[in-house]
């Protein structure tokens, strides 16, 4: 499919993440205006509440819009996901008779202020990059072999929704207790390793029931949509405490999403295999379509007063080794009923070279072999001050589909009490 020409100018650039093909969901507002959802196209935002208060869009007979989530929309099904859809491209496509009723409908985006896209439900984060595993094996282990689940169970933890966070959104090193290897008792205080980790989030946009399993192509149909996902880590802390049940302290700090709610509509003409299966995975968890999507990311570090942003690390998201739909099956294999606003963190993504590896775990080899910014700095894990950036784009035919940057800085461990 080649670029849908829109009568919004900026919209039409072979580059612009924003084309008439994308139309992605987000929550903005203006001054003293109250936050409600919109829809990007170009530089510009259509206001959605106000498309829906003058009937330029009518999918309900209730209103959907002026809520700051598009939860909401989420919960009326891909039937109504595909109008909305349709009728925005209608609206916006060069010829469209309502260009004039919409024109005055469309805010900037450089005098909005970008919110949490959606109320997230519930937060599961899992760990289905085969090279990150083999990675963090090799440098917490000495061994790069996985686990003897790895090839056969989507491996995952259950976060908190409260931890998650919208793109620029500061977020304070963590205090907490670690332990080194040789020290008699554990220690409190910032962590000393904190680091991102690269991830894409899928949102669940219909749930299922309590008690009742799902095939992976019905979980496939009941994503809503994607958004990146920088799972921060105080590995130092993650180090001490993970054992037997896994992440706790060290990542309920701060999860960063960006702003926009890219739809799997969108992202359809990019969908990509999983990889050969080394080992076949059991019958439930195959599915009729390639549940990966070709994405291309990038990780950038801007040391605070830096003059620019260094890139440290560029992969794909078909790296991946298990599919969000894959994962959202086996999630809820056992009975656990899953809702409309759940989101579902990929995993790290890295890809098979150094500079593809997306975590600094990785790429500095737990601290051991430090990376060179532009800047001649060097890092080892984030220093206070630091700001990560996470970019994804899928390039069509001349256009691309693009995510908006999911930024965060880090600043100094709080003080209390
Ligand atoms: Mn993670």
């Amino acid at each position: 499919m080649p670029l849908l020409k829109s009568w919004v100018a900026s919209a039409n650039s072979a580059n612009h993440p924003f084309p008439l093909n994308n139309l992605p969901y987000g929550v903005f507002s203006t001054g003293e205006d109250e936050p409600r959802c919109g829809v990007a196209i170009g530089d510009m935002i259509l206001d959605m509440a106000a498309a829906e208060a003058e009937g330029l869009i009518a999918l309900t007979d209730y209103p959907l819009f002026d809520v700051p989530y598009w939860n909401d929309l989420m919960e009326e099904g891909p039937a109504v996901w595909a109008a909305l859809r349709e009728r925005l491209t209608a609206l916006l496509s060069k010829g469209s008779k309502e260009q004039e009723a919409i024109e005055p409908l469309l805010v900037p985006m450089a005098e909005a202020v970008l919110h949490m896209p959606l109320v997230v439900s519930e937060y599961t984060d899992f760990y289905a990059g085969r090279q990150h595993a083999q990675n963090m094996g090799a440098i917490l282990r000495g061994s790069p072999d996985l686990p003897a689940n790895w090839l056969h169970i989507p491996i995952g933890y259950n976060g908190r929704a409260s931890s998650v966070v919208v793109s620029g959104t500061p977020i304070h090193r963590p205090n907490g207790q670690t332990k080194a290897p040789d020290a008699e008792m554990p220690s409190f205080g910032p962590s000393k390793r904190l680091d991102i980790e690269l991830e894409m989030g899928a949102i669940v946009g219909t749930g299922s029931e309590f008690g009742q399993p799902i095939t992976v192509d019905e979980a496939d149909a009941m994503i809503f949509g994607y958004v990146l996902l920088n799972d921060w880590s105080a590995r130092d802390i993650q180090g001490w405490e993970y054992q037997p049940l896994g992440p706790f302290q060290g990542k309920a700090f701060g999860t960063s999403i960006s702003p926009w709610i890219v739809t799997a509509a969108a992202l359809e003409p990019f969908r990509a295999p999983t990889p050969p299966r080394e080992k076949e995975l059991l019958p439930y968890l195959s599915g009729s379509k390639d549940g990966l999507y070709d994405i291309e990311l990038e990780v950038l570090m801007q040391p605070e007063g830096a003059d620019r942003a260094s890139v440290i690390a560029r992969t794909n998201y078909s790296r991946m080794y298990y599919s969000a739909a894959e994962q959202l099956c086996h999630h809820a294999i056992g009975g656990c009923a899953m809702n409309a606003g759940d989101l579902l963190g990929s995993g790290t993504i890295s890809g098979p070279e150094r500079s593809e590896f997306g975590s600094l775990m990785e790429l500095s080899w737990a601290g051991r072999e430090p990376f060179t910014l532009e800047t001649g700095e060097t890092r080892g894990f984030i220093e206070d001050g630091d700001t990560l950036t996470l970019r994804g784009n899928a390039r069509g035919d001349g256009y691309t589909v693009g995510f908006g940057d999911c930024v965060g800085q880090i600043l100094p461990a709080k003080t209390w009490g």
